[in-house]
């Protein structure tokens, strides 16, 4: 297939920067857009000037780079890995950056032209899958879970999670902690998650709004919000050809992840601290992961933490991987957005 070969070639991990545009309170603000689009795979950032000296900007590379691009030109750039996992690959899609950078917009998106990645992989999906149906009988199945301070939540039925003190009675927690395992064959099994089967487009639409608002709740619950949290979904493909009987088996890895910005000195109290150090820990993790990867080590670290032991059989292998860095353009952002680029570069 001709896909296969353009895939081989661009090879199996991505990086894509997407810089939102400056939102009306920035501008309002007299923030200035400090990135500057080189070409369709570079992009300059330049450091607010001090004094009269002004400074060089620095240059990022990319396999994209999208300032900011709409919803549709994004997607058109990554919708092959639908068809990957329709042929038996797992593929990981993930957003990365700060709080307010753009990952939730560039993963679900508004209603419309604004839909964002998971809802524009829902709609391929089912239409590649009628391409087949006559040569291939598919199941699809979802999840969909929260990686919260190291604990895993399903937001389909809301087992798991951190223990709360104010535990209504009787209430399924800890009791079913998700310990996620990798059998033999590296594939990653998560204890006790639920997995719904989704016969429609339709269907598998819901099950992402019913764990978007279990979200929300949840984050209340906790008295935290949910960009500290790490959002995964899970599509798992699995198609029987009629005839010969065989097999295929994929899975697509939607991640929204929690916000990579640093503390802030004024926020060091208790909660907002332990939050703070174990996302800073798993982004950590995910980028030795990225960059082992990349240099080809022969140990990838995905032990290190149970965002990447989650993602493992996603990550690497035969599996395809796509990043979406996002990035605030405004000045008074600069700090953030240079440390996200810099991240960045080790996946590189
Ligand atoms: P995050 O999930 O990283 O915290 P959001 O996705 O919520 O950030 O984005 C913050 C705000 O910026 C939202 O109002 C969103 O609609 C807007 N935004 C983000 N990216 C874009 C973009 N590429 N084009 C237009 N608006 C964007
Ligand atoms: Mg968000």
């Amino acid at each position: 297939r001709l896909h296969n070969t353009l895939e081989d070639l661009r090879g199996s991990i991505r990086v894509f920067c997407r810089m939102r545009p400056l939102s009306q309170r920035e501008k309002d603000l007299k923030n200035t857009d400090v990135s500057q689009l080189v070409d369709s795979m570079t992009v300059e950032l330049q450091r607010p000037a001090v004094g009269s000296f002004p400074n060089e900007p620095d240059q990022f590379n990319f396999d994209a780079v999208f300032k900011p691009g709409t919803q549709a030109e994004v997607f058109d750039t990554c919708k092959d890995l639908v068809q990957s996992a329709i042929d038996g690959y797992n593929v990981a899609m993930f957003a990365y950056g700060q709080t307010g950078a753009g990952k939730t917009y560039t993963m679900y998106g508004g209603k419309g032209d604004g839909e964002g990645t998971a809802p524009r992989t829902i709609a391929e999906l089912y239409r590649l899958l009628k391409q087949e149906e006559d040569r291939v009988q598919f199941t699809i199945m979802a999840s969909m879970m929260e990686l919260y301070r190291n604990e895993l939540v399903d937001l389909l039925t809301q087992k798991g999670g951190p223990k709360r003190k104010s535990q209504t009675p009787g209430s399924a927690t800890v009791e079913q902690k998700l310990n996620v395992r990798t059998d033999q064959n590296g594939a990653v099994q998560i204890e006790h998650l639920s997995e719904e089967e989704c016969k429609t487009a339709q269907a598998l639409s819901d099950l992402l709004e019913r764990g978007n608002q279990m979200r929300t709740v949840c984050a209340t619950k906790m008295n935290s919000e949910s960009s500290r949290s790490h959002l995964i979904l899970t599509i798992r493909v699995v198609g029987v050809n009629k005839q010969t009987g065989q097999k295929l088996s994929g899975k697509i890895l939607l991640c929204d992840l929690a916000g990579s910005e640093r503390l802030k000195k004024s926020d060091v109290s208790g909660e907002a601290q332990k939050e703070a150090i174990e996302i800073n820990k798993s982004l950590t993790a995910l980028g030795d992961v990225m960059e082992a990867l990349v240099k080809g080590s022969a140990h990838v670290p995905y032990k290190n933490h149970k965002l990447t032991q989650v993602m493992s059989d996603a990550l690497g292998g035969t599996s395809k991987t796509l990043m979406f860095v996002n990035c605030s353009p405004a000045s008074s952002n600069f700090e953030e957005t240079l440390m996200t680029l810099k991240f960045a570069t080790r996946a590189k």
